[in-house]
């Protein structure tokens, strides 16, 4: 890359086969001309990356580069030719522009990293004003990652008070209950959520991928245990449902409509941005584990992992085979005893969590969706070990109490279609341009019949086979199996059901 940024001479260097001249066409575009600047964000967050991630300076080199070229790219474009140039998706580019002055100091990367912000999507959010309906999620989730990367760097209030506004309203009021969000990669009206269940291009994967990286970094700012539920529901049942267990490819949407089934990308012929970023997803499990102040170590996902804090001689191993069991051991090795305050979260999805320490009983927490703070001098070979009871529950598709999903713990539960009109092999196999249409014929999807209280005192664990249940007696015409969520493939399911009143 930097050979070709040397050659080009203009400090440009792109994937386009014709040069800047997408670049030139998107300036002042008055019809659409494709999407160049989403394009190059991904070519400035991946010099960024290497960078960042490897120390490597030549990729930090290429990247101030092209970061000057885009001054001069747009340095004659009026504020409000600007504007309009970022009513097209744009990636993250004032993200990836604050990171560079973050890097660097330089603060004509600042200047741009704000001329790249959307004041049509800035502005009412920043009033805490919700004009999501209609519009792209996906264009919208990476602009709002960059405000609060600015907020972060500038300390600017509205940067911040959109961040935060979005988060909440996003999770809130237009969410499933996998974490997933929109209907044909687009946010619609709260109210019509019954519509888009029928939808077999709901649940677009990138943007339970940006919502967890807003996720994360909105809880580095507050360390609100309201974020942690939100990334493990969106790590479980968004993430890990969204691979295929065989061939290891990778889900666009995932379909909220009753009968239909996960399709995946393929090696060779069909893949999207959800392909992409569906390489990096695989890496979230690990990546917000744990998190730390200077005394305080908060245990925010129950997954089994070693943490090493070398400037504390803290090394925390975590065994558990969560979700499958609902409990887990923290193992403490130090180089000599230190004080600590363990915060230990408390899902909002347990009534009561219990921790004993080296055996014995030391605390009940009475508090879901907080943290419980264990401080004590550390000695080598303590162990913590937390309790979390797992019990069922439904919630009700959002505005439509008589629609509900069935979640265990955190768990998403899906129940088993069955393969009725699947051909080995070929369910995997997408055209995207057929995406949603592939599968007309309709299976029957069971009804159930009782009051959501009553309904979950109908479902029984299968013997032996953990986060496995049986519907019995109040499924119309039949009942069904649950499984996880994110275990079901090749295989049609439902998320949602349709409650009857007995
Ligand atoms: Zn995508």
């Amino acid at each position: 890359m930097r050979d070709c940024q040397d050659a080009g001479k203009s400090n440009l260097t792109c994937a386009f086969p014709d040069g800047a001249a997408p670049l030139e066409a998107i300036l002042d575009a008055k019809r659409f001309v494709g999407v160049p600047w989403y394009t190059m964000h991904k070519i400035f967050a991946g010099l960024r990356d290497a960078y960042l991630h490897t120390n490597d300076g030549i990729a930090l080199g290429v990247l101030v580069k092209l970061s000057d070229w885009a001054i001069t790219h747009t340095r004659n474009l009026s504020d409000q030719q600007f504007q309009r140039m970022l009513d097209t998706e744009h990636g993250g580019m004032n993200e990836v522009l604050a990171d560079v002055y973050a890097i660097t100091g330089e603060t004509r990367f600042l200047k741009l990293a704000q001329q790249f912000c959307h004041r049509a999507l800035l502005e009412p959010l920043a009033q805490a004003r919700d004009t999501l309906d209609g519009l792209h999620s996906n264009t919208q989730i990476p602009k709002v990652l960059g405000f609060n990367r600015l907020y972060e760097l500038t300390g600017q209030e509205d940067y911040g008070a959109a961040s935060h506004f979005f988060w909440r309203t996003v999770v809130t009021r237009r969410t499933f209950a996998t974490g997933g969000n929109g209907d044909r990669e687009h946010f619609f009206p709260p109210a019509e959520f019954l519509r888009h269940l029928d939808s077999a291009k709901t649940m677009e994967t990138c943007c339970a991928y940006n919502m967890l990286k807003l996720t994360r970094d909105l809880f580095a700012l507050d360390g609100a245990a309201a974020y942690a539920d939100y990334y493990e529901r969106a790590l479980y049942n968004s993430i890990l449902a969204s691979q295929d267990p065989d061939s290891g490819m990778m889900t666009y949407f995932q379909p909220a409509r009753p009968g239909y089934l996960k399709l995946y990308c393929t090696p060779q012929d069909s893949f999207w941005c959800c392909t992409g970023s569906g390489m990096e997803n695989h890496a979230k499990y690990g990546d917000s584990i744990y998190f730390h102040d200077a005394g305080t170590l908060y245990v925010n996902l129950f997954i089994a992992s070693t943490l090493a804090w070398k400037e504390k001689g803290l090394t925390v191993t975590q065994t558990t085979r969560f979700p499958d069991e609902d409990r887990t051991r923290l193992h403490l090795a130090v180089h000599k005893p230190i004080n600590l305050t363990l915060n230990i979260r408390h899902p909002s999805w347990c009534r009561t969590m219990t921790i004993s320490v080296n055996g014995r009983r030391r605390a009940t927490s009475l508090q879901p969706g907080a943290y419980f703070a264990l401080n004590r001098l550390w000695h080598n070979g303590d162990v913590v070990e937390v309790h979390l009871p797992m019990s069922l529950r439904t919630e009700a598709l959002p505005g439509h109490a008589d629609v509900v999903a069935i979640l265990y713990g955190p768990i998403v539960l899906a129940g088993r279609l069955g393969r009725k009109g699947l051909t080995p092999g070929a369910d995997i196999i997408v055209n995207e341009r057929t995406y949603g249409d592939l599968l007309n014929d309709k299976v029957e999807v069971p009804v159930l019949a009782g009051e959501p209280s009553e309904i979950v005192n109908q479902i029984k664990p299968a013997a032996g086979s953990p986060l496995t249940f049986q519907t019995t007696g109040v499924g119309r015409p039949h009942d069904v199996s649950l499984i996880p969520y994110f275990r079901i493939a090749h295989e049609r399911y439902s998320l949602y059901w349709k409650l009857l009143k007995p």
